[in-house]
């Protein structure tokens, strides 16, 4: 296991260097100049300017709920449809699923919007299920999701450490540098911070990147966030070990203990 101060976060500048885009951070865009054809050519900020042949506007996204407003539907905190863990809306018989909804986060115990197709397929089957008479019952989500950036995988599961404080918990993280499989089958190290509750030691959540067996490997800390596991349990967790899968000692278990032991620190 090494350790290093460097932080996950910059790991996707490398890899977008790596391929010729410089990122410019916290440069609120001032202006889109465009040329005579009304194509945008140049962009400005306050200390700077650039040429481009193309904009992405990458402003997030809101839920779309006029109709369920002007039906008298209750929204929630959020802004998207509030609804029970069987995907009923405040009006009787009436459901709502997917990116209009709202979803149940099962670490901070709160109702979250994080639209995703993975939660949409589970609700709307909640939804269909139980408009047809059925009983079933959406269980929650921790807050799973992977990316792909050029060659470099990035995950997330559960809280930041940010969230988990801004949620009232007293979290305290944890990163390491971990071999993904065994160094002489050219196994690359990825970087992998861990969340946890000081008081209880239970997870919190979990993020990851490096270049592989970061996306799929986040689903051992969603499982274990779901299944509301200590750290100290996650670290002894039976994972499979191969050379050309893993190391004896998974990231994620070498994580979990480093964890442990800072917050018995
Ligand atoms: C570029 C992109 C990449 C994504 N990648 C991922 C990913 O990797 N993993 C992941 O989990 N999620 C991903 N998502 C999110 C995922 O696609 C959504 O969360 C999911 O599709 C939401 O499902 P939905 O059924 O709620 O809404 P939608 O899939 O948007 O379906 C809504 C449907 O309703 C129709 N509609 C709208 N208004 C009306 C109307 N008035 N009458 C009739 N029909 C109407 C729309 O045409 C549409 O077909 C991605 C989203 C985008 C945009």
């Amino acid at each position: 296991m090494k350790q290093r101060p460097v932080e996950a976060e910059r790991e996707h500048e490398v890899a977008a260097r790596d391929h010729g885009v410089r990122l410019i951070k916290d440069a609120p865009v001032a202006a889109l100049l465009g040329d005579r054809e009304g194509r945008v050519r140049r962009v400005t900020w306050e200390n700077g300017e650039t040429e481009t042949d193309c904009v992405v506007l990458a402003t997030g996204i809101r839920p779309r709920v006029q109709l369920a407003e002007q039906a008298g539907i209750q929204l929630g905190a959020t802004g998207a449809i509030a609804v029970s863990d069987r995907m009923e809306t405040s009006e009787f018989a009436v459901y709502a699923a997917g990116d209009c909804a709202e979803a149940m986060h099962l670490v901070s115990e709160r109702a979250v919007y994080f639209p995703l197709g993975t939660t949409a397929n589970k609700q709307g089957r909640v939804a269909g299920d139980n408009a047809a008479g059925g009983r079933s019952r959406f269980a929650g989500i921790v807050g799973t999701a992977a990316v792909k950036v050029f060659s470099l995988e990035l995950a997330r599961t559960g809280l930041s450490l940010a969230q988990a404080t801004e949620a009232g918990l007293r979290a305290r993280a944890a990163t390491v540098h971990a071999a993904e499989h065994a160094r002489y089958l050219g196994g690359k190290d990825i970087i992998v911070k861990v969340v946890a509750d000081q008081a209880s030691g239970r997870l919190l959540g979990a993020q990851m990147v490096g270049a592989e067996g970061v996306a799929k490997r986040i689903d051992v800390f969603a499982t274990a966030l779901q299944a509301r596991m200590t750290v100290e349990q996650v670290g002894q967790l039976d994972l499979s070990y191969a050379p050309p899968f893993s190391t004896v000692w998974d990231p994620v278990l070498i994580a979990a203990q480093e964890m442990l032991r800072e917050l018995r620190r």
